[in-house]
């Protein structure tokens, strides 16, 4: 979707790129200025493969403050973004035949990485439950070969956060069950207002031994391209990691990481406070736009900057005379004929619905969900 939208950009069309996963935003004000400080100091070496040991032993300080739960720099890998992460960690930790619970809908890269590793996916469907995993959903998925359960709150695509409760029930259900929690929370600092992003790890401590916590720069400082995240894990997951990292990639660039360093030790709440009413007002301004029309249905959107919409009521109906067949269908003459890239759903295990992004800038928002609106009002 993304080179056939780029395609057509190129041959002069105006398109509104519903579908990047990332801000519209400039990036965070200490990442910049720790990036230039960082030329201008010429920090243009290797670092150590799992990261500066400066920024590991912030990492491990932040984490241990906000998850109650305490880390020391061994326990931390820094990565280039959270999929380096995520991946380190279905490389170590999985065996071939090894079965993975992924909710769905659910991040694309998740059941690839898993494959990658050689291990299996196991979707389990989670929207009869609000686009949340349950207990009883992992409970029913739970084998003999089970060995590890992907959270990822708040969600891609979705946009929905995991509650408390829930989250504590899945947390006891792994403990019993010795499962590794892969828990990625890199939009945590991305809840709307009233919505409260819980780590799992907070809500039971016990579960350190066998969790891999996953966050990342790239989605709440508006770096995504600069590929510095990080992950927190029981330490001879971490060295394993090393042993990984040290020979695939080496380290993450290294005016990323003295970006990264500049930006934890400052941490300053100023970005995602000036990000917060920006995402509910564009929020607001989607709704507005689907709201009123009839049967349309979307994901509770409680954080990143995800809509996650069920288009079931469009499929098999006809568009100019032409049967939209399915998702994939709807999506690709949304961006031929409407000019408007969005995420099918397909993609993410799901052939009901498509994700959105609304963190453009408010004119594109507008002007893409007029669109938008306006293809759905001529599917007869
Ligand atoms: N995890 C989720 C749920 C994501 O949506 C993404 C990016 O879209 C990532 C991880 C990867 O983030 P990064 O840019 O830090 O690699």
């Amino acid at each position: 979707m993304r080179s056939k939208a780029n395609a057509l950009k190129e041959s002069g069309a105006r398109v509104i790129n519903f579908a990047a996963g990332e801000l519209s935003f400039d990036a965070c004000a200490e990442m910049k200025a720790g990036a230039l400080d960082a030329i201008h100091q010429a920090r243009n070496r290797y670092t150590p493969p799992l990261g500066l040991p400066r920024l590991r032993e912030v990492l491990a300080q932040r984490v241990s403050e906000r998850t109650g739960v305490t880390f020391t720099a061994s326990e931390v890998a820094v990565t280039a973004g959270a999929k380096q992460a995520l991946f380190n960690a279905c490389m170590v930790l999985l065996d071939p035949g090894d079965e993975v619970i992924v909710p769905t809908p659910h991040w694309e890269t998740f059941p690839t990485q898993v494959r990658l590793a050689g291990a299996i996916p196991v979707a389990v469907d989670t929207r009869q439950d609000d686009y949340r995993l349950t207990r009883r959903a992992v409970q029913t998925a739970i084998t003999p070969r089970t060995r590890m359960l992907v959270i990822n709150t708040p969600n891609n695509p979705t946009g929905t956060v995991y509650q408390r409760q829930q989250l504590a029930g899945i947390a006891e259900l792994a403990l019993e069950h010795g499962l590794w929690v892969l828990f990625d929370e890199c939009y945590r600092s991305l809840t709307r207002p009233g919505c409260v992003h819980h780590n799992i790890l907070s809500l039971c401590p016990a579960l350190k031994p066998q969790t891999v916590l996953v966050d990342s720069f790239s989605k709440s400082q508006a770096v995504t391209g600069w590929r510095v995240g990080y992950a927190c894990a029981p330490a001879q997951v971490i060295s394993a990691m090393h042993n990984l990292q040290g020979h695939t990639t080496s380290n993450p660039s290294s005016l990323s990481q003295y970006a990264a360093l500049a930006t934890v030790t400052a941490g300053s709440q100023a970005f995602a406070d000036q990000l917060a009413p920006f995402l509910q007002r564009q929020l607001d301004k989607a709704r507005s736009y689907l709201d009123p029309l009839p049967g349309v249905a979307y994901a509770p959107a409680e954080g990143a900057f995800y809509l996650y919409i069920d288009v079931t009521p469009w499929l098999g109906e006809l568009y100019r005379g032409e049967q939209i067949r399915d998702v994939d269908h709807l999506s690709e003459l949304l961006l031929t004929q409407a000019h408007v890239a969005v995420v099918p759903g397909s993609g993410c295990g799901d052939p009901s619905s498509i994700r959105i992004s609304y963190a453009l800038e408010p004119e594109e928002l507008e002007e893409g969900m007029h669109r938008f609106v306006q293809f759905l009002g001529l599917v007869e």
